[in-house]
């Protein structure tokens, strides 16, 4: 654990009174489950809480009602009470203070800025933080949070939040950073009514066609290089456009692409709508991708990493493969 521990966020979130809570960009299953449980416990705990997640929800996660519990405050108003009022700004599952997207600002000027997360990468933006880059998911950390201040809060819909973290973070209890502890804290939580198969269901098997029709393009588009220990693909704007994917429905092309056998590494470039491009890299293996991403300025995880480089996708690619040749070369074929 890198900073405080949980008993000092615990005991500022006591003392709060209005909490705004923020996480990362394209957020996935554990910063959307992070934020809903977030929510739903500050409310228990009688706490005045707004959630500000950076551009759109990925559909899949609205049976944790994302709709009617997640940026329910416009910027005008959020602006206008942290200007007044004394606000606890909680980040949580964002590596660094830049993948809070256009809440960054809003973050910046709370009153008291914590921040609870499990990136390694994760320096510490706040001037209270929880990093603990041994738990699987923010959600676990949550867990242990949330028993500390009162286990007696955490309800079902709660439980179903912080489990569904727990699993998108995991691929299902799969990954290297599927810990016991990480099964313990799943028990506990199907205990306290987290429903595995419901759970499972809306993440993996809810998706809308054009997100399944795009994984299957992007595997089609895929190539293999490094002889074999390398697989590289790509989502760009015409494969979006093709397949009536939206830019927050490509979770899980990784997860297939990381079927090959003997691949290593996993590379996917995607065109986001501002020009940029968003790498995900993934390991097997024990392959470190996290050195690869920590270059270009992004983090994450040993095996689950991801960067954002500005310019064509063309260059990117040059840029990252410049990088792999480093560990892999110096043949690419
Ligand atoms: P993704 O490929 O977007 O699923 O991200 C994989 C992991 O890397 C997640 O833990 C992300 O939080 C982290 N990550 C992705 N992009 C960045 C970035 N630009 N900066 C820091 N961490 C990132
Ligand atoms: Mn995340
Ligand atoms: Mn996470």
């Amino acid at each position: 654990m890198k900073g405080v521990d949980l008993d000092v966020i615990a005991s500022r979130i006591r003392d709060a009174s209005d909490v705004f809570l923020f996480t990362h960009e394209f957020a996935d299953g554990d910063a959307l489950g992070s934020m809903v449980a977030l929510t739903l416990y500050l409310q228990a705990m009688g706490k005045n809480v707004h959630a500000f997640v950076p551009g759109r929800i990925q559909s899949v996660y609205r049976f944790l009602s994302t709709d009617e519990l997640l940026n329910t405050m416009s910027a005008a108003q959020a602006a206008a009470h942290i200007s007044v009022a004394h606000v606890t700004c909680i980040s949580a599952d964002a590596a660094d203070v830049d993948r809070l997207g256009e809440w960054k600002p809003l973050f910046l000027s709370g009153a008291e800025r914590l921040v609870i997360d499990h990136h390694d990468t994760n320096a510490g933006f706040g001037e209270v933080f929880a990093i603990n880059g041994s738990a699987s998911s923010c959600c676990e950390i949550l867990f242990d949070l949330f028993n500390l201040i009162n286990p007696c809060l955490i309800d079902a819909r709660i439980a179903s939040a912080l489990y569904s973290g727990l699993v998108a973070d995991t691929g299902s209890f799969q990954y290297a950073n599927t810990k016991a502890l990480s099964l313990v804290h799943g028990a506990q939580l199907i205990e306290l009514g987290a429903s595995p198969d419901e759970i499972s269901r809306n993440i993996y098997e809810s998706r809308p066609y054009g997100s399944v029709k795009l994984m299957a393009a992007s595997v089609v588009a895929s190539r293999l290089m490094y002889g074999g220990q390398v697989v590289v693909s790509y989502v760009t704007r015409n494969m979006l456009d093709d397949s009536g994917a939206l830019d927050e429905d490509t979770e899980g092309i990784t997860d297939e692409l990381r079927r090959i056998a003997e691949t290593k590494v996993v590379v996917l470039f995607k065109e986001a709508s501002d020009g940029s491009i968003k790498v995900s890299l993934r390991g097997k293996y024990g392959f470190d991708v996290k050195r690869i991403a920590a270059k270009f300025g992004g983090g994450g995880h040993l095996l689950a990493a991801g960067c954002t480089i500005r310019g064509e996708l063309g260059e990117a690619e040059v840029r990252i493969l410049a990088e792999l040749d480093r560990y892999l070369g110096p043949s690419r074929i």
